[in-house]
């Protein structure tokens, strides 16, 4: 059994909501290096130019990549090996979430509840999601997101004959109903099977994965080609304003279902796809 003071989660998740609105990580650096070099249009060129340059300045002078610096979403991986001492584990979660946004001056995004909507000034509480692993070390994922792009997600309860067609259609119809209102290029996140609630937090959690990294189930990782293939020839491009590069990376995350059921989410990130990882 190996302690941690949970102290160590504040410290790091307030460290890490700062890095993760301010830069982005390197996998999505070389996407988009990419895109800039494919797009097709003179605009859209011009647009995604205009992005990388914004990331650079947000990295150097430390101002947020966008106005919208997201709810925290937190993913703790905790090795089932570990005691979690000095307090309690989701308290210090937003302590940290807390910390990262007031100190870090980043917009407070949070209204405490859905139909009052006061603003609770430090951007808590936290979405957070628990998985429990072998060994004794604990993988923390600080995803904050923006609502644009979350605004255009989708859940597609299908029936098991609609079959991969099914699932093909769904996520264009997501990514067209979303146009230029996801801030693409987008990334897209894809959950299919589990239940209805299991299918979006595949999505959810497949926007963390690198955006280069495929699959490794063989018939997923060629639908992750075939739909940003498809996508990118919708021709909704950089900004909304056209162009082959609606998204940047599509990544499919799947999990067994019921006999009589096919749910699919599709998740839709903006460029914005910020997501930070330590292990500790
Ligand atoms: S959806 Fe993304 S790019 Fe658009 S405003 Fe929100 S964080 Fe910014």
């Amino acid at each position: 059994m190996r302690e941690i003071e949970v102290q160590k989660l504040t410290d790091n998740i307030r460290d890490m909501c700062i890095e993760a609105v301010h830069e982005l990580s390197p996998d999505m650096l070389d996407v988009f290096q990419s895109a800039c070099e494919s797009e097709k249009s003179p605009l859209g060129k011009k647009i995604l130019e205009q992005l990388q340059e914004n990331l650079k300045i947000a990295k150097e002078d430390r101002i947020p990549i966008c106005q919208d610096t997201g709810m925290a979403v937190v993913f703790l991986e905790v090795g089932q090996d570990v005691h979690f001492t000095g307090g309690n584990v989701e308290n210090a979660v937003n302590e940290g979430v807390r910390r990262g946004y007031v100190e870090g001056y980043l917009r407070k995004s949070v209204v405490g509840d859905p139909i009052i909507r006061e603003n609770t000034k430090d951007n808590t509480p936290a979405v957070v999601y628990y998985e429990i692993v072998p060994g004794d070390q604990v993988k923390i994922t600080v995803a904050p997101k923006g609502f644009g792009s979350e605004n255009m997600s989708r859940i597609f309860m299908l029936k098991p004959a609609d079959g991969i067609d099914g699932v093909r259609q769904a996520i264009l119809t997501a990514v067209k109903d979303a146009g230029p209102n996801a801030c693409p290029p987008m990334v897209v996140g894809v959950g299919i099977g589990g239940t209805f609630e299991k299918c979006a937090l595949l999505a959810k959690k497949a926007l963390t994965r690198n955006a280069g990294e495929r699959s490794s189930i063989p018939y997923v990782a060629d639908l992750e080609r075939e739909m940003l293939e498809k996508i990118n020839k919708l021709g909704i491009g950089p900004g909304g304003l056209g162009g082959s590069t609606t998204a940047l990376a599509v990544n499919i995350n799947t999990y067994a279902t019921h006999i009589a059921g096919l749910p699919v989410a599709v998740n839709i990130c903006c460029h914005v796809n910020r997501h930070a990882v330590r292990v500790i």
